[in-house]
């Protein structure tokens, strides 16, 4: 729904920017003449008293002075149709659009795109997130967010995850995937800074605190990494709990995750275990490995739904948990310990 409507308020700005730029260069070539007729009472009079006695005093230079100070007037005028369209914060929403700083190709499928951020609109990604609870984080608390992408062109959106501490970095970064006939992934690998895209966000993925836990096993494949790679991006080393993530390895060609992971790997030190394990149905040998002696546990499951339905059941249709199934209910777990990401 929010796209129509922002289509239709970017077709008003459009009217109405050409009808200020009339109205200035109206009120500007008419400037000269406006004085007599268009400028407060007192000024007039003032200016035909002068030509009055310009025989023997040259005028003021009052018309000038007058244009300055229309012109002037006019500053605030432009601002406000101008600043909503390019100035309009970040925010769940509605769309804003933002100018990107960089888009690298990391992969021939995948790119990261880096779109700063302002510092007003940073607290939304700290102090100013908004749980899975509903409410702002307390102390220690994690909350992951995404973003939604739009593409005008067809009125889409799809969400992407960054991948870094975006109110420590005063930037997203997003690893993009281009899917064959895929139409959003198109247009962010079509993008060059400083091109704009359209965000709202951010949006709540996941949100935990990881001190509640011994051990936080984070399970994932591609680009369903990014919500693990934000965590332990944002998460802070002062936590006593032990991370394990589980990530599969690229079905064929490079493996774009590996240098991204490895500041994560000398952040988080032996308080991180990265397993690569083989792409496919999760192994019971490597969820029992990873669960001996686990202690208080969670484990946050990111895969396709082939891949999540023999690990621990899918998502519900309209995206809720749903009953824990699987071979993690096999495994002994509840459904506490387990959190599906979409
Ligand atoms: C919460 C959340 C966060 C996400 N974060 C990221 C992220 O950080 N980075 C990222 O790249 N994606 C992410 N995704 C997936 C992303 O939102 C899109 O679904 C994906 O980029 C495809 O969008 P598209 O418009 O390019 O293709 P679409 O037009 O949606 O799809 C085109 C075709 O490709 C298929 N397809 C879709 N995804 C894939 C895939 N991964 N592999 C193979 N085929 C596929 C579709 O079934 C369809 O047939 C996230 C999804 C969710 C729900």
């Amino acid at each position: 729904m929010s796209i129509p409507v922002r289509a239709a308020l970017r077709r008003s700005t459009r009217h109405i920017a050409p009808t200020f730029a009339r109205a200035a260069s109206t009120s500007s070539t008419s400037g000269s003449t406006s004085n007599s007729s268009g400028l407060p009472a007192s000024s007039s009079s003032s200016a035909s008293s002068s030509s009055s006695s310009s025989s023997s005093t040259p005028p003021p230079p009052k018309p000038k002075r007058s244009s300055a100070w229309l012109a002037l007037s006019l500053v605030p005028v432009a601002a406000y149709y101008l600043w909503p369209q390019s100035k309009k914060p970040l925010n769940p929403q509605s769309y804003s659009e933002h100018a990107i700083s960089s888009n690298e190709r990391i992969s021939p499928k995948h790119v990261v795109l880096g779109v700063p951020v302002s510092p007003s609109e940073l607290p939304q990604f700290a102090q100013d997130a908004v749980t899975l609870r509903g409410q702002h984080p307390a102390p220690g608390e994690v909350v992951v967010q995404h973003v939604m992408v739009k593409n005008p062109a067809l009125m889409i959106e799809r969400p992407y995850t960054p991948i870094n501490d975006v109110a420590a970095e005063g930037e997203m970064k997003m690893v993009v995937k281009r899917v064959r006939g895929g139409e959003v992934g198109r247009l962010v690998h079509s993008l060059t800074p400083p091109d704009n895209v359209g965000l709202r966000g951010p949006i709540t993925t996941v949100s935990l605190k990881p001190d509640n836990y011994d051990t936080v096993i984070m399970v994932s494949t591609g680009t369903a990494v990014a919500p693990f790679l934000q965590l332990l991006a944002k998460a802070p080393t002062t936590v006593g709990t032990q991370f394990k993530l589980l990530h599969m390895h690229p079905l064929a060609g490079e493996d774009w995750s590996a240098p991204l992971l490895t500041p994560l790997q000398q952040k988080w030190g032996g308080k991180l275990d990265l397993k690569r394990i083989p792409p496919g149905s999760v192994r019971k040998d490597d969820m029992q490995q990873a669960l001996a002696g686990s202690g208080r546990v969670l484990v946050l499951v990111c895969l396709p739904t082939q891949l999540m339905r023999p690990l621990c059941g899918p998502l519900t249709p309209n995206l809720q948990q749903g009953p824990l199934t699987g071979m993690l209910a096999e495994l002994g777990l509840d459904g506490s310990q387990v959190w599906k990401l979409e």
